[in-house]
């Protein structure tokens, strides 16, 4: 009797052409060599039991038990068996760890960003809870508390699972997740500790609420409405006998995806909180998370899309259709590849907002690189979600039915997918927080002002050594679709109309600019030609979204 051969999967990390090739260009051999072995461990974890795991785990969930037998509220959270097994390999591999260890300067970040982008498809949206301990931990570095940093950095960054905390990230209310200066939760000071408040309030998205601590946004009472008013706080969940500390959660989410991240709404009924840093501007001071998570959800999606892929491109071998392997179908092998495309040009983009973190996280970084980092961080974020979901969508169909069956494991995929491009800002949020990130107001009076320098003068750099003609070529689109994008600035008609349009087309520039010069190093250092067929295919792949005014 006949059967489908089920797509596999080998050692993660060794199988990735892209990610070893570009590791091999930005870390000096010396690095390259140390940081490999932990590489190659977590791709092996993640390519058997941790993916087997995860297939065998597909249908648990985790629950919430709000009472016990005898009436008492006790709101416990159980999460799923693969889930416990994703913290204690995140705390021990170091996928937090790694960038605050600084074993090799700026790039530990990049070690770090790998280590997450190898150990997040084959675990079930751990990197969720991952995400904002990196970011908590970022955060209270960056505050200058110490005795938060103290308390709590030890436990964000530890490689022991014993000790290893999480943390949950409380912004959303039922008021508005883009517009959180909305936030109606409130402070009230304690009268004898200084620093101390009770929060009372509704926070109405609150990922992973199995976390030991929180970041979340409250207003000292008196304070004024809007984002100015609120401030940062810290809240640790359990007090020491491990109950919730004046925190009842209301119900778990049904969600669409990420169905193993126990995301709650709560009801702050007086808890306990610290003040991070001064009694306002918390919109501003929770930014380093914000920074970090975008990071993570740009790993995340090049992560899911590499594993769709990996997977898609496994089964063309063994399905056979019209008497061959579709791996010899050029239709369906054209198709894989330009989801291909998507996911380097995607890749390169992530990882160098990696590298720019890095740098920042080393002091290395030059005045030029801040600017970078402040505009490419929400520019990637919401150009690799918005691939993520097309990738995830197109892997289904290349598996025909199959992929539309749940217990292939396939169809998660596309649901995980869909929550990256709406949480940590949605496209349009981030789309204007591009055009602040570039000092551009949607009033006429910065019209001709030459914003897009910074990227201009990194492109100029990075195409001086490119000799290829199907390169240069491939970079005459960038600049092109750069300057168009730069003269529709400068005509200022309708700008927040266009904003989302605007801040794609910088995305898939920048993308197609970091493939570019990635092409050329490969050909010169590995004789490889794969990369510039990738860029030449990306250029042609629909680089400006800009649409100019017609003329009257
Ligand atoms: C699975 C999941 C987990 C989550 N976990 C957390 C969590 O742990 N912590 C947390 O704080 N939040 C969390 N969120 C919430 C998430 O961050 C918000 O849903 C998101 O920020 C959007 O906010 P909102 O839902 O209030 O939508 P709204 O802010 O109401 O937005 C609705 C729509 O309007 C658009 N929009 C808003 N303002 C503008 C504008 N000025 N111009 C143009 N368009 C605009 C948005 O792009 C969006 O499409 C989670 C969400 C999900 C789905």
């Amino acid at each position: 009797m006949s059967h489908q051969a089920p797509p596999t999967l080998g050692n993660q990390y060794e199988d990735d052409r892209m990610l070893r090739s570009y590791l091999s260009r930005v870390c000096p051999t010396d690095v390259l060599r140390e940081i490999e072995p932990s590489l190659i461990e977590m791709g092996r974890l993640a390519g058997s039991e941790l993916y087997q795991m995860q297939l065998d785990d597909r249908l648990n969930e985790p629950t919430l038990t709000q009472w016990d037998a005898w009436g008492n509220r006790i709101d416990r959270i159980e999460v799923t068996h693969l889930w416990l097994k994703a913290e204690r390999i995140a705390a021990e591999h170091g996928v937090v760890a790694t960038a605050y260890e600084q074993k090799h300067g700026s790039l530990s970040r990049v070690h770090q960003c790998a280590l997450a982008y190898l150990f997040t498809p084959s675990t079930d949206i751990y990197s969720c809870p991952l995400a904002m301990t990196d970011g908590a931990a970022r955060t209270l570095i960056s505050s200058g508390n110490q005795l938060l940093i103290d308390r709590a950095v030890p436990h964000l960054i530890t490689r022991e699972p014993s000790k290893f905390w999480t943390a949950g990230q409380w912004m959303t209310e039922l008021t508005g997740g883009s517009d959180v200066g909305l936030s109606e939760t409130v402070a009230r000071k304690d009268q004898t500790l200084a620093d101390t408040f009770y929060l009372f309030g509704r926070k109405w998205f609150t990922s992973a609420v199995s976390a030991q601590i929180a970041l979340t946004l409250a207003r000292p009472e008196g304070n004024p409405p809007g984002g100015r008013g609120l401030a940062l706080f810290y809240v640790e969940t359990r007090d020491e006998q491990g109950r919730l500390q004046n925190i009842e959660i209301n119900r778990l989410k049904d969600k669409l995806g990420t169905r193993k991240v126990p995301t709650a709404e709560l009801t702050l009924n007086g808890t306990p909180a610290r003040l991070v840093y001064g009694t306002t501007d918390g919109v501003r001071n929770i930014t380093p998370l914000l920074n970090i998570t975008r990071l993570w959800n740009g790993i995340s999606s090049v992560a899911l899309m590499h594993r769709g892929l990996a997977l898609a491109f496994d089964y063309a071998k063994k399905r056979v259709a019209f008497g061959a392997p579709l791996s010899e179908k050029p239709l369906h092998m054209d198709t894989l590849l330009g989801l291909q495309v998507e996911t380097e040009a995607a890749f390169h983009l992530a990882f160098f907002v990696a590298e720019l973190n890095g740098k920042s996280e080393a002091g290395e970084i030059s005045e030029n690189d801040v600017q970078l980092l402040r505009v490419l961080t929400p520019i990637m974020k919401l150009t690799t979600a918005k691939q993520a979901v097309m990738v995830a969508s197109e892997v289904l169909e290349s598996f025909g039915g199959a992929g539309y069956i749940e217990d292939t494991g396939l169809p998660g995929l596309l649901r995980d997918s869909q929550v990256l491009p709406i949480w940590e800002g949605t496209t349009n949020v981030l789309a204007l927080d591009t055009f602040r990130a570039l000092g551009i107001h949607t009033t006429s009076e910065s019209k001709g002002e030459k914003r897009l320098e910074v990227l201009l003068w990194q492109f100029k750099l990075w195409f001086e050594s490119i000799r290829n003609p199907l390169l240069i070529h491939a970079g005459q689109t960038a600049m092109s679709a750069l300057a168009h994008a730069s003269r529709w600035l400068l005509e200022g008609n309708n700008l927040e109309a266009g904003a989302r349009r605007f801040a794609i087309t910088l995305g898939r520039t920048v993308e197609l600019a970091l493939l570019v010069r990635h092409a050329q190093w490969s050909e010169d250092h590995e004789a490889d030609g794969a990369a510039t067929a990738s860029a030449h295919r990306f250029a042609r792949s629909g680089i400006d979204m800009v649409i100019d005014q017609p003329s009257a």
